[in-house]
């Protein structure tokens, strides 16, 4: 496949194009901190030498030369006047650099859920904007995994222990070069041979980080899948007590994610043990060497000692380059997924070439498939509807009602063939401008776990709604004395989905919510197919009534749903089979 060639370098840029100029600043703040900060750390190290060097042989560092100018400054007359504040210098130095550490992580941390959160919401607003035919070939697992759990595993994975490897490699490489200053032939021995060991660790775990890495991106999309259609699908696992199968395709998900991040885990943690026990050996060798080659200990005491802090400075900053760079290789698949999701384009409308329905809606030789190597569903399909008429749909089941109801709506774009609206062609341009005339009432209408009456006036904010306009969309819906009825009248809540209400309760407020969304144009997809026969007729003949510029499509397979319809366009074979009108039926 081609991810695992994707260069993790390149696919880091690719992330960074998409975080916003302001967070670009942000983050290059913090790189200069991160600098800062180094460099703070590097004099804190650097004040234990004359330190040390006051404590051990206070004489000698007295009368050094190339300190005498600090010396007849501070006016010090002799060796234990300059302890004192060489002491203070040391902690202030070492409190100072400390807190500087502690603000870096502060604001690092900061950044990268900011960084995460934009991340996330621009995932979901593009994928929110995706044609229809994207979403319906698409499972929904992978949207809510995209951006719930991988954004996550993008600040978790990539973006912290990107900081994190990049504050302490600019550290690593300050306080190399200390080292180097002060003796460089221990200094590149002691950093050279650490060096080594990362490099050859990465080199040895690359390849298992990856292909956890892919595992730990395929699992979460499963595992959330497995869940979603255990819940979804509660009742006929309560009836048939197979409970125990869906936990088990969840375990079958869960184990192996569980173990491909537990794996990664160890390998970006377990060095650190074998590390620092390795530094110390160094360190205690080149004492060991000092002391057999050198003449006195007093003399190379404060060598040591700087090498001791800049080692154990150094070490933890290793692991943590080391640990952040396979944090991120185990992270890569996650990265490649999440920038497909932030490579989806936004689809661009032009507001000048409006559609204002007024006169007719025309198919133009519309044929249609789902897929390229799938059959056709439609084939030339011509008619012409003028605007206000009733336009009954009939046909067996799979007969293509929904799918030519979809593409008048524009859901989906003809194979070939055009649909026309008021001599205008629907095209991606003008497709919004279209769409705002529509509403649309499916079967299986979809309910937010809100109130009744936001149902209704559905997605609009609540000190807004039009109390009237709801009203008369309830009464014409037939809902009034439902809603009566409620202890909490229009303040019930539906439940999610809407499972507190009956199949036909659902429908009439989908219908309500169409009617008072005020459309032009209306669409009945078997919207009444679980009200009886007497609500039905009372549902369609307040709506044919109070509403007789409305052009309304619907789908019916009772016939005397369509009794109001001007005429009727029954489909079989790919085609319209004829058009008649309600007698004939
Ligand atoms: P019903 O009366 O059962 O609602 P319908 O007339 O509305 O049926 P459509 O839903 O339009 O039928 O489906 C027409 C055909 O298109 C069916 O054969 C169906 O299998 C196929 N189809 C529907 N949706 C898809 C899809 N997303 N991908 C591929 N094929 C599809
Ligand atoms: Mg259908």
């Amino acid at each position: 496949m081609s991810k695992d060639k994707e260069n993790i370098i390149f696919l880091l840029k690719r992330l960074w194009l998409h975080i916003s100029k302001k967070r670009h600043t942000q983050l290059s703040i913090l790189f200069i901190l991160m600098v800062f900060s180094s460099i703070a750390e590097i004099v804190s190290i650097g004040s234990v030498i004359p330190f040390l060097g006051i404590l051990t042989s206070p004489e000698q560092f007295f009368n050094n030369d190339s300190l005498q100018p600090a010396i007849n400054f501070f006016n010090f007359k002799s060796a234990d006047e300059v302890i004192w504040p060489l002491t203070l210098l040391f902690i202030s130095a070492t409190i100072f650099a400390g807190g500087i550490r502690l603000f870096l992580v502060f604001v690092s941390t900061k950044l990268s859920f900011a960084t995460g959160h934009d991340l996330s919401i621009d995932v979901y607003n593009r994928t929110l904007y995706q044609p229809f035919h994207v979403h319906i070939d698409r499972n929904s697992s992978e949207i809510v995994n995209g951006v719930a759990t991988k954004t996550d595993l993008v600040i978790f994975n990539i973006i912290l222990p990107f900081l994190n490897f990049l504050s302490s490699m600019v550290m690593v490489f300050l306080i190399t070069v200390a080292l180097i200053v002060l003796n460089p032939l221990v200094a590149l021995s002691v950093i050279g041979g650490i060096g080594c060991i990362y490099l050859l660790l990465i080199k040895l775990s690359t390849f298992k980080l990856l292909g956890n890495s892919q595992k730990i991106a395929d699992k979460s999309t499963v595992r959330i899948k497995s869940l979603q259609e255990g819940i979804g699908g509660i009742r006929d696992i309560l009836l048939s007590g197979t409970q125990e199968i869906y936990c088990n395709l969840y375990k079958e998900a869960d184990r192996p994610l569980r173990r491909a991040q537990a794996n990664n885990a160890f390998i970006s943690l377990s060095p650190r043990y074998a590390m620092e026990a390795l530094g110390m050996i160094l360190i205690a060798s080149v004492a060991f060497y000092f002391t057999v080659i050198d003449t006195t200990v007093e003399s190379i005491i404060p060598l040591l000692g700087a090498l001791a802090l800049g080692a154990q400075r150094m070490l933890p900053m290793l692991q943590l380059a080391y640990a952040g760079w396979s944090t991120i290789l185990g992270g890569k698949a996650s990265l490649v997924d999440i920038l497909e999701f932030l490579d989806q384009k936004i689809p661009q409308s032009n507001d000048e070439v409006e559609i204002n329905f007024d006169h007719e809606i025309s198919f133009k030789d519309i044929t249609f498939r789902y897929q390229e190597d799938q059959m056709n569903i439609l084939e030339n399909i011509n008619i012409d509807i003028p605007k206000g008429s009733c336009v009954g749909f009939i046909g067996k089941t799979g007969s293509g009602k929904s799918t030519m109801l979809d593409i008048l709506m524009g859901l989906l774009l003809p194979t070939s063939g055009e649909l026309i609206v008021d001599g205008k062609t629907v095209l991606p341009d003008n497709l919004r401008s279209w769409q705002k005339n529509i509403s649309h009432v499916p079967q299986d209408i979809f309910l937010s776990d809100n109130t009744i009456i936001e149902n209704i006036a559905f997605g609009i904010p609540f000190d807004q709604i039009d109390i009237d306009r709801v009203h008369e969309a309830v009464s014409i819906a037939q809902l009034s004395d439902v809603i009566n009825d409620l202890p909490k009248k229009y303040d019930t809540l539906v439940g999610e989905r809407g499972v507190r209400l009956s199949g036909g309760q659902k429908q009439r407020i989908g219908i309500a919510r169409s009617l008072y969304s005020n459309s032009k144009i209306m669409i009945l997809d078997e919207a009444t197919s679980a009200l009886d026969e007497i609500t039905e007729r009372k549902v369609i003949d307040e709506i044919s009534k109070t509403s007789s510029d409305i052009t309304l499509f619907m789908i019916a397979h009772r016939t005397s749903t369509l009794k109001n319809c001007d005429f009727i366009v029954e489909l079989a074979d790919k085609g319209i089979n004829r058009i008649l009108d309600y007698k004939e039926l």
